[in-house]
């Protein structure tokens, strides 16, 4: 069940890390706390809800924000 959320500009985050990789608990690259969760883009230890809170974050824009949704999704137009 999925509804439009037209009217509200702050929509969520949210990477699509389904072939990430888990590993040993290691610092996490983004706020130190050790982490099993690996980047599937670029193989660092990292939270996928710091990396999301990350791009919310950081993104200027839109447009911005879209991109690095993108930059950071792995596989994408990958079949299934
Ligand atoms: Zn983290």
């Amino acid at each position: 069940m999925s509804h439009a959320t037209s009217g509200m500009p702050a929509r969520p985050v949210v990477l699509d890390w389904r072939h990430g990789t888990i590993g040993d608990l290691t610092p996490c690259v983004l706020c130190g706390t050790p982490t099993v969760c690996r980047s599937p883009v670029k193989d660092v230890p990292c939270h996928k809800a710091r990396a999301e809170t990350w791009i919310t974050s950081y993104a200027r824009d839109a447009g911005d924000r879209a991109r690095l949704i993108r930059a950071y999704t792995p596989g994408r137009g990958e079949p299934r």
